[in-house]
């Protein structure tokens, strides 16, 4: 912090009234982090920090000189919408017949715990093209693949996203665990990066685990350290 009261933080600078500790900079982090505060964002159709926001458009003006009209399906999302994903789809798997672990372990093959969301952070997001028709399920890996209506998309985005800093969270590599393959969700590795490091220190108990999340009874440390390793570590080397 500076003597006018600003705060420099891996979010940007706070302007803040009262001198502030480092216990209080940690605690927004956190807050940030876990989604219950959101970053400064930028974007009209999307919602990123403005470093992000500002390659994705770059990326978005190289990208339509090639006929692919990239879109942001999603990107920053807070705790509040995360929550609202993962307890619709949990009430979905349960109606289908599954039960209480078995429900968790479904809803993690393609979305992330309330507070553990990669969307949190204002650093990544999900993307379509929009010079194709759409289909009604866009986040479908087969439209991304040889043959699908994303896959011109998908190989500009193999050919140059890395150029504009963005990189493919969830790959397509066998070896990898955790999240499925998405070839939608993208990550702006260069302020992505430091905050997966900082979010390696979230206490679970204190920070992540909350009664509002459906199946909230499964989740316990172990559960936690499992999906801490093998799901939020889970990504393309690039971003580790
Ligand atoms: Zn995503």
């Amino acid at each position: 912090m500076d003597r006018r009261g600003f705060l420099y933080t891996t979010f940007g600078v706070l302007a803040l009234g009262h001198s502030i500790t480092a216990q209080e900079e940690s605690d927004t982090n956190i807050l940030i982090l876990t989604g219950r505060k959101s970053p400064k964002l930028y974007g009209v159709n999307h919602r990123l920090q403005k470093d992000a926001a500002d390659a994705f458009e770059k990326m978005q003006v190289a990208a339509i000189k090639d006929g692919v009209k990239l879109f942001s399906v999603s990107s920053h999302r807070n705790f509040n919408a995360q929550l609202r994903i993962w307890n619709s789809k949990y009430d979905k798997f349960k109606k289908q017949g599954l039960k209480g672990k078995e429900i968790i372990e479904k809803i993690i093959e393609y979305s992330a715990f309330p507070g553990a969301s990669r969307h949190h952070w204002g650093t990544d997001l999900d993307i379509s093209d929009l010079n194709v028709q759409q289909p009604g399920d866009p986040l479908n890996p087969k439209h991304f693949l040889e043959g699908g209506i994303y896959h011109k998309m998908y190989a500009w985005m193999q050919k140059n996203s890395n150029d504009f800093g963005f990189y493919e969270a969830y790959t397509n590599d066998k070896k990898r665990k955790g999240f499925k393959f998405e070839p939608w969700h993208y990550s702006y590795k260069a302020l992505s990066r430091p905050l997966l490091f900082e979010f390696k220190n979230v206490n679970f108990t204190k920070n992540i685990k909350s009664e509002l999340i459906k199946g909230n009874k499964y989740i316990d440390k172990a559960f936690w350290d499992r999906y801490m390793e093998e799901y939020v570590l889970g990504i393309n080397k690039e971003l580790l």
